[in-house]
């Protein structure tokens, strides 16, 4: 069966359209411009006919996907803003209205479509910087950051305005669904990922346009300028997953009959920023072009966000995910393979 996949040239969703391919799927994928699907068509190229991309140029208009969802069987939307923007709209806009175009276009042009897939985000389960340790599930909601980001627009923190962004897309594909699903053939299974690190096979040519959590871990874990210097920068800690394990999350949402109608969180285990960075410099990592930085060893260690990953386990039978170390050299294997 045939597959859609929004904002295909993307970080995950280039492991989504990878891994569907490789178990036999026929893929669509969507990007803004010719030139951004290059890079994808070639690492796709062995798969032949199977693999397709279009252009779909602004997202949030109506129709937009009018005609790419024609004939597909099922649907994973992936393209939504992530990197730092300062305009709130920015980010609330395509994530919103993209999600809604697609819908809209799915009801009236998917008629083959069974499934939907929406990557929404930790994001929009939990606020940043929660004031003390906590388990959060999929029962939970981050409606903090909308309310910062209407008090405070263009002044919040990008974190906040990109996880309202998250919370509004998520809720408005959830309202959709129920508003339709009398109608419709389809159904909708969303994926929560905290921070997602790994390995990358999407278009990079340098540090700065990898996109927003690799560049974050980058930063933070092997660059002696950007790592943080402050104990409290070094200790801030959350949840994180392998790309790969998302990926794999993406696709057994599409299998399993059971998934209709959930969210899932897909989460590894918690970090915080020394952990990373204690454990890149007790590894043989390939050399990179600067040493490694230190950050202050030995600092008192308090894990703030946790997330229960019972639902996946239990039905998406995830039960095991990629190790900090397999991931950390992974990562840093593709870092070293570009000289940086
Ligand atoms: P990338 O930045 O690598 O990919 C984002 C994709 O969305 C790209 O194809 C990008 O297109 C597209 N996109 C961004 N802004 C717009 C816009 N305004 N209109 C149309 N398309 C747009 O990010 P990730 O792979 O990390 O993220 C993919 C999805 O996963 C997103 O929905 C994100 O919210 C979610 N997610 C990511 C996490 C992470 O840690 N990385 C964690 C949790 C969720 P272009 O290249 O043209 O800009």
């Amino acid at each position: 069966s045939k597959v859609l996949v929004t904002g295909a040239n993307g970080y995950i969703a280039a492991w989504v359209v990878q891994g569907l391919l490789q178990q036999g799927y026929s893929v669509r994928g969507t990007v803004r411009n010719e030139e951004k699907g290059k890079h994808l068509r070639e690492l796709c190229k062995s798969f032949g006919e199977r693999f397709e991309i279009v252009t779909v140029e602004d997202i949030t208009k109506e129709g937009a996907f009018d005609d790419a969802v024609k004939g597909v069987d099922a649907v994973e939307h992936m393209a939504s803003p992530i990197t730092e923007i300062e305009d709130p709209e920015e980010y609330i806009k395509p994530a919103v209205n993209g999600t809604l175009s697609i819908l809209t276009s799915i009801l009236k042009h998917g008629s083959k479509i069974k499934r939907v897939v929406y990557t929404s985000s930790c994001g929009a389960i939990t606020s940043p910087n929660p004031p003390e340790p906590a388990t959060y599930s999929e029962k939970d909601w981050n409606t903090t950051s909308i309310k910062v980001v209407e008090e405070q627009g263009r002044q919040a923190t990008p974190h906040h305005k990109y996880r309202a962004s998250k919370t509004l897309a998520e809720r408005a594909a959830w309202e959709f669904y129920e508003k339709h699903k009398a109608e419709v053939e389809w159904d909708l299974v969303v994926i929560n990922p905290p921070m997602v690190y790994g390995p990358f096979i999407h278009a990079v040519t340098t540090p700065l346009n990898l996109n927003a959590s690799l560049q974050i871990f980058y930063a933070h874990v092997f660059s002696p300028t950007y790592s943080p210097k402050s104990e409290e920068a070094l200790k801030a800690s959350t949840s994180w997953v392998d790309v790969r394990d998302v990926a794999d999350a993406h696709i057994m949402a599409l299998q399993k009959e059971k998934a209709s109608g959930h969210r899932f969180i897909i989460s590894c285990d918690c970090y915080d920023w020394q952990e990373w960075i204690d454990l890149a410099n007790s590894l043989a990592l390939p050399t990179l072009s600067s040493p490694l930085p230190k950050g202050i060893p030995g600092l008192e260690r308090l894990y703030m966000i946790k997330y229960d990953t019972t639902q996946a386990k239990e039905i998406l039978g995830i039960t095991k995910y990629r190790s900090k170390e397999e991931s950390l050299v992974d990562m840093a294997n593709d870092f070293a393979r570009r000289r940086w």
